[in-house]
């Protein structure tokens, strides 16, 4: 820092990736700053990842309690009530907001709860009209739900709103066919709404094993999910109490809540990235090289921004790798290979490495393994409902390039074995390892 500035980093944006770059440069010796205008924690905490698992944790009652009678259990009456579960969910995430803030605090990271504009490569100024100078800015503003510009889209929600709706939508359309659309479509069926998911082609979870995707969709058909795959909402009206979804693909809908799910945007808009010579690449989000810089050297970006991988852990390692790098002398890079991912769907989903598609594009010759099965406690409580577990292995090297899953805590099991993928391990390590019995994850080392 020279003796002109007020700190050696001065973040933008207290969401995953900001707050780990300010805690490890402040951690390493930096003079911090961060900026945040909404709520310290950004999406994942405030109103992404953390709450909606709460929500799904809340959703899954719905079926061990109906399953719970094969056990034994007599339950008889079973009521849900979502403004108990919304307010209790709400006040989890103050609690974790505070955590976050006495995290930054106790490293000495000085918190400015409002808007900060760059006005050039070394200098912000905040809402409040004050100026502030720092030796790097990092941009860790995130991104935000995209909407399309639709007749009537003020009358739809987004997952901003989803979670502090005022009644449980009796009918709700949900738009996409992403993360997203998918994790809410089953949390509103098990609290009981009726649930249309609307896609505009027949692909859903894209990125994902097909085979894993068909199987969500068909036990998805099964509980009662109404698909609209093709299809497009063309205008939302109000009509009394309620909505009239328009559309094109198939028959107008009626709803109590419409949800868009399409996609998220970069936060970029009025940050001041003109003024400060920050190019934007051409999905309009941050251009940075591989140490996080952007075209300013002294500025940098990290997290939904950069719009790399749109993961909270991604933007956490981003953050760290950024303080590590320019304040604890510790050049670090971002491996952006065989990051697991999962689908909180009912039943959850779950991903690392190729899909098979990829592998026989990149390999040419693969081996997939695959194993089709009832979870022992659905056996019992007759749900017929069948997890599917797939291990794709490149033919030359017996190695394990991709791990897809469907099935009872299937999130669970696949941070476990995306070890193995990520170490390369062999088929044969995995035929060579026991098996613990009786367990879900052991078809992981049956499949033959
Ligand atoms: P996704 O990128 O997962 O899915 C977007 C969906 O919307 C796709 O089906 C896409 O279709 C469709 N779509 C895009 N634009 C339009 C449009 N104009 N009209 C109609 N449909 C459209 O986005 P989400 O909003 O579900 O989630 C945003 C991001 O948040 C995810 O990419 C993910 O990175 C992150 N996230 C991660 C979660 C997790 O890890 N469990 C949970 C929730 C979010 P098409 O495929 O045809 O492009």
């Amino acid at each position: 820092m020279s003796a002109r500035e007020d700190f050696d980093l001065f973040v933008i944006g207290a969401g995953s990736g900001g707050v780990r770059a300010s805690r490890i440069a402040a951690a390493h010796g930096a003079k911090v700053a961060v900026a945040e205008e909404f709520r310290v924690g950004g999406t994942c905490v405030i109103r992404g990842c953390v709450p909606k698992k709460l929500l799904v944790y809340g959703a899954h009652f719905a079926e061990d309690l109906n399953d719970a009678a094969m056990f034994g259990w007599d339950v008889p009456v079973k009521r849900f009530d979502w403004p108990v579960l919304r307010d209790n969910v709400l006040a989890e995430v103050t609690r974790l907001e505070s955590a976050y803030t006495d995290t930054l605090s106790s490293h000495d990271v000085s918190i400015f709860h409002e808007r900060a504009v760059l006005t050039g490569p070394n200098s912000v100024q905040l809402a409040s009209g004050k100026e502030v100078t720092a030796g790097k800015i990092l941009i860790a503003t995130g991104a935000r739900p995209a909407l399309p510009e639709i007749a009537g889209i003020e009358h739809a929600i987004t997952s901003n709103e989803v979670f502090l709706l005022e009644r449980l939508p009796k009918r709700i359309v949900i738009v996409g066919g992403g993360y997203i659309a998918n994790e809410f479509a089953g949390i509103f069926l098990e609290f009981g709404s009726q649930v249309t998911l609307v896609n505009r082609s027949d692909v859903m979870l894209r990125h994902y094993d097909q085979q894993i995707v068909d199987r969500l969709i068909q036990i998805s058909v099964k509980k009662g999910i109404d698909f609209k795959f093709n299809a497009q909402i063309d205008r939302i009206e109000q009509r009394g109490g309620r909505l009239h979804v328009a559309m094109t693909g198939c028959d107008d809908l009626q709803a109590d809540a419409v949800l868009f799910a399409t996609g998220r945007v970069p936060n970029v808009e009025e940050l001041g990235l003109d003024s400060a010579g920050v190019e934007l690449n051409a999905r309009g989000a941050i251009k940075v090289d591989e140490d996080n810089r952007s075209t300013v050297p002294s500025i940098f970006a990290v997290g939904d921004v950069t719009d790399r991988v749109q993961l909270t852990p991604v933007a956490i390692r981003e953050g760290q790798a950024f303080a590590d790098t320019f304040f604890g002398k510790i050049p670090t890079r971002v491996d952006y290979g065989c990051i697991p991912s999962a689908v909180f769907s009912h039943p959850p989903l779950a991903s690392v490495g190729l899909t098979e598609g990829q592998a026989r594009n990149k390999l040419g010759s693969v081996k997939t393994y695959s194993s089709d099965f009832r979870a022992m406690k659905n056996v019992l409580a007759g749900r017929n409902e069948r997890s599917l577990y797939k291990l794709v292995v490149d033919a030359a090297t017996d190695e394990i390039v991709g791990i897809h899953m469907i099935g009872p805590d299937a999130p669970e099991i696949l941070q476990a074995a995306a070890i193995a993928v990520k170490a390369k391990l062999k088929k044969s390590d995995f035929d060579a390892t026991f098996a613990l019995h009786p367990t879900m994850s052991e078809e992981l080392v049956l499949m033959r």
